[in-house]
This record gives structure tokens, C-alpha cells and sequence, in this order.
């Protein structure tokens, strides 16, 4: 639902993620522009769950427009949206919105999501799928996000420099979807927090996962700064994500026009 890094290229949302299937729909953060996209795919009230993977605008702003689609919409749904934040992610949040206090005050959050905060240390059951985490080299405590359902996995570097512990999450997972903000001769100095695609093809390889999505770049990024740089170090699949992409497990991604309803087979 959104491939930026934290300037949205034009047209283009930042960091947000659906996995969908016949069952659940989870979202993955939900950055700016993310909410208009994601409403081409699935009706935000049916939606199962919500986790974010760390307190940067670019990956929960959103959460803003959802909130006033939840509460003023013309539906509503029957239960409270559940909403997983990382540790302490609750509080920067209500801090946040408690600027809107003529519009609910403290319940501005609670009254249509069912806010809870996620232990990264432990694995998260949505549905039948189970989410684990860990955390990832950032600015922040960020942490990165491993899907699994029915035996295929999604693994989700968040924002991270290369990091072992990404590897460790990742390991073998049939897609790969990993940020790549740095340019090819981009330096971060001191404290690193983003990786280049190079490093993203590197954790990649490690990891042995089974396709590699690139996410989270710049409009200034060029196939140089992206897929070619990736396939050095790894041999697998590459796609450069773009909004409204669609990623099948086992079969070639393609961009969407419509909603995920519309492409299903009819009577399927
Ligand atoms: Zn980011
Ligand atoms: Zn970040």
C-alpha cells in the first residue's frame, strides 16, 4: 500500500503492507497516503488486525485518517479494531493525538481501536497466522515482522541497517520484503539506520529466502541504486515494490487496478 521511504514519491504512499487472504487481512504499518491506497484493496472495516512496526510518521500517520473512517464513516464496524503497537508506542500516540482533544479527548484512539501493545519478544496469533518480531537496527526501537500461515512465511525489515537479527527472522522465508533508502554512494556516518540495496541483497542471500521485494526508497533511486545493486550479492527473485503491488506466494508479482474482490476468480 506504500514503497516510500519517508518522503512519499509522487502518486506513491509511504511504508504499508496488506497481507490478505480468503481469511485475514492484516496490515503492517500504515504510513502517509497509505489509507487512500489501501482502501482500493479491502474495506478498512473488515480488517483483522493492525501492527505497527515503530513510532516513525512515515509508518503510522495514517492510523489519523482510519480513525475519523472508523468513527464518522458510514459503516461501523461491530468490534474495535485491533491495534498493536511497539513498546511505548501508546504513549507517543496518545501524546500525539491528545492535539485533538476537542474530538474525543483520551478516547480520540480508543473509541474505535482495541489498542494494545505488542511484547517483541513473544509471537503474536492474528487469525491462523503468527507474527514474530525482532528488533531491528534503527534511530528507534523499531522491530521487524515475520508472517506465517499455513506454512509460507512474509518476513518485513521495517526500517533497519543490516542487522544479523533480520537475517535470523527472514531465514528461508518465501518473500522478503526489505527496505532500501540508501543510494548506492550514500554513507550513513555514526549512528546507522537504513540500508542500501547492496545490503539488502546481502541480508537476503544470508538468509536464503525465496524472493526479495525492495521497499522504502527514494524517488531519486535509480535501477542502479535498487534491483542491480541488490543482485550482486543475491542470486534469487528481485522486484523494486511499487504501490498496488501484488505479491502471490509461488507466482510472478503484479501491479492491481481494481480491489482483491474484483480479482478473484467469480463464485471463488
Ligand atoms: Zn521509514
Ligand atoms: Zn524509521
Amino acid at each position: 500500500m506504500g514503497s516510500s521511504a519517508s518522503i512519499p514519491r509522487p502518486g506513491r504512499a509511504c511504508s504499508s503492507y496488506l497481507i490478505a487472504d480468503d481469511e485475514t487481512s492484516l496490515v503492517l504499518d500504515l504510513g502517509s497516503g497509505a489509507f487512500a491506497n489501501l482502501r482500493r484493496h479491502v474495506d478498512y472495516n473488515r480488517l483483522d488486525a493492525i501492527v505497527i512496526s515503530h513510532m516513525h510518521a512515515d509508518h503510522f500517520i495514517d492510523l489519523i485518517p482510519l480513525r475519523y473512517a472508523l468513527c464518522y464513516g458510514p459503516q461501523r464496524r461491530k468490534r474495535k479494531l485491533p491495534l498493536y503497537l511497539p513498546p511505548d508506542g501508546e504513549r507517543m500516540l496518545h501524546a500525539l493525538v491528545s492535539a485533538f482533544a476537542d474530538e474525543g479527548g483520551g478516547d480520540f484512539l480508543t473509541e474505535v481501536f482495541e489498542v494494545a501493545t505488542y511484547d517483541p519478544a513473544s509471537s503474536l496469533r492474528i487469525g491462523a497466522g503468527v507474527i514474530r518480531f525482532a528488533p531491528t537496527a534503527h534511530y528507534i526501537p523499531a522491530y521487524a515482522v515475520r508472517y506465517e500461515r499455513h506454512g509460507q512465511s512474509i518476513a518485513y525489515s521495517a526500517d533497519t541497517a543490516p542487522d544479523e537479527r533480520i537475517v535470523a527472522l527472514a531465514r528461508e522465508a518465501d518473500l522478503f520484503v526489505c527496505e532500501s533508502t540508501l543510494l548506492a554512494n550514500d554513507v550513513e556516518r555514526g549512528m546507522r539506520g537504513h540500508s542500501s540495496s547492496r545490503e539488502a541483497g546481502q541480508m537476503a542471500q544470508a538468509a536464503g529466502v525465496r524472493r526479495l521485494a525492495l521497499t522504502h526508497y527514494a524517488e531519486t533511486a535509480t535501477a542502479h541504486d535498487l534491483d542491480e545493486g541488490a543482485c550482486e550479492f543475491y542470486s534469487g527473485e528481485i522486484v523494486v515494490a511499487d504501490d498496488h503491488m501484488l505479491f502471490e506466494l509461488g507466482s510472478a508479482p503484479r501491479i492491481l487496478s481494481g480491489s482483491l474482490c474484483a480479482e478473484e476468480p467469480a463464485g471463488g
